[in-house]
């Protein structure tokens, strides 16, 4: 029997590429585990008729407690709800963890950045609760918020609502500290637009400067406005230790911070809860170059050895991470994005190619 057992979710689009990669180097690298692979998303809902996350792929979830999944495309504007947010949702992974950091030859604009996003995973803009423009219910809610002296909302409008709440916000902004702790960080920025939004962004500031006060002497805390924030990243990324975030501000400053050391295509994650984890990477599912044997699978495989220290099998993540840095660091074979991130003429290599140099490397 193998000694542990993991959901696999390819995903769609580059997904089942880069899954099948990142499957390729874990055994490569002598992690002894049992993939029990599950699907999710459009091609199972067409073939089945239900549901694009199936009973059986939570349930397994479950049962393994740790799944490591490709991504999964969300239909832009359709009644597809994501798959990715509704996982999130039903499993209540509420931390989205996001290592950044440099990679010696992988086309970052620094050298030394090494920093954490906590994402938080639950509410925000992300929560889904919208209202359709000209919808009964978006009337009602129109007329309410004239009713309260709220603000007027032209009757042609979509909505879509903006919950934070004083649980989540404790929850993800104690995750951080923990997290710094535990890692040794020394600092956690909460990031914000409380000047405009009081109610909401207000709520996680003063939720974070509270919780903040618990761990005074221990971890240090600053504060940021989001879009100082993006300047601040941009100009010195090296200020930074861990940074939490709403959920919103945290998708956009991810890849933002993936930016910053190379692109989407080695930028790592996991979604974790208080019962189970979901390691994926933050890229998409990249359909403009899906099944062409084009991708970087670097970001699933790095999600794969966040997995691998979960599952207690450090000594095997870090053979990865350095086989990693390997071949970039060698540079003889690194896919387009990496080399349209270094500014190289050369021709990218495949994702078969790439693969085959880090099994070398192990
Ligand atoms: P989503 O909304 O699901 O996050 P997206 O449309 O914002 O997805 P991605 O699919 O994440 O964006 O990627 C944007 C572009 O970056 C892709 O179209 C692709 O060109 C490039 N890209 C992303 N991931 C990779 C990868 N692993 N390897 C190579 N290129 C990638």
């Amino acid at each position: 029997m193998s000694k542990h057992r993991v959901t696999l979710i390819p995903g769609d689009g580059i997904g089942v590429e880069t899954s099948e990669a990142m499957r390729r180097v874990v055994d490569a690298a002598g992690a002894d585990i049992q993939w029990e692979v599950a699907p999710a998303g459009a091609a199972v809902m067409e073939a089945t008729g239900g549901s694009p996350l199936p009973e059986s792929t939570i349930d397994s979830v479950r049962c393994n407690k740790v799944a490591i999944k490709g991504p999964i495309t969300t239909p832009v504007g359709t009644g597809f709800r994501s798959v990715n947010v509704a996982l999130r949702k039903t499993l209540d992974l509420y931390v989205c963890l996001r290592p950044v950091f440099s990679i010696p030859g992988a086309g970052g604009r620094y050298e030394d950045v090494d920093l954490v996003i906590v994402r938080e995973n639950s509410e925000d803009l992300y929560a889904g609760i919208e209202f359709e423009k000209d919808s009964a219910a978006a009337a009602r809610l129109i007329e309410f918020c004239n009713q309260e002296g709220a603000g007027a909302i032209r009757p042609d409008s979509g909505i879509s609502i903006k919950p934070i709440s004083v649980s989540g916000s404790d929850r993800i902004v104690r995750y951080a500290f923990d997290y710094a702790e535990r890692l040794g960080r020394k600092k956690v920025t909460a990031v914000h637009k409380a000047n405009i939004m009081k109610y909401s962004d207000g709520l996680f500031l003063d939720r974070a400067r509270a919780i903040a006060s618990e761990y005074s002497g221990r971890i240090g805390f600053d504060e940021r406005i989001v879009d100082a924030l993006c300047m601040n990243l941009v100009i010195d990324p090296g200020q930074f230790d861990v940074i939490v975030l709403p959920n919103l501000y945290g998708d956009i400053a991810s890849d933002l911070c993936a930016g910053l050391v190379g692109g989407l295509g080695i930028a790592p994650g996991a979604n974790i809860g208080s019962e189970y984890a979901v390691f994926e990477a933050v890229h998409g599912s990249a359909p403009d170059i899906a099944g062409k044997n084009l991708c970087n699978p670097t970001a699933e495989i790095l999600s794969a050895a966040m997995m691998l220290d979960h599952l207690g099998e450090q000594e095997i993540a870090n053979r990865i991470r350095a086989a990693v840095r390997k071949v970039y660091a060698d540079g003889t074979y690194l896919t387009g994005d990496i080399r349209w991130a270094t500014r190289s003429d050369k021709a990218g290599c495949s994702c078969t190619e790439f693969t085959d140099a880090l099994i070398r490397a192990l």
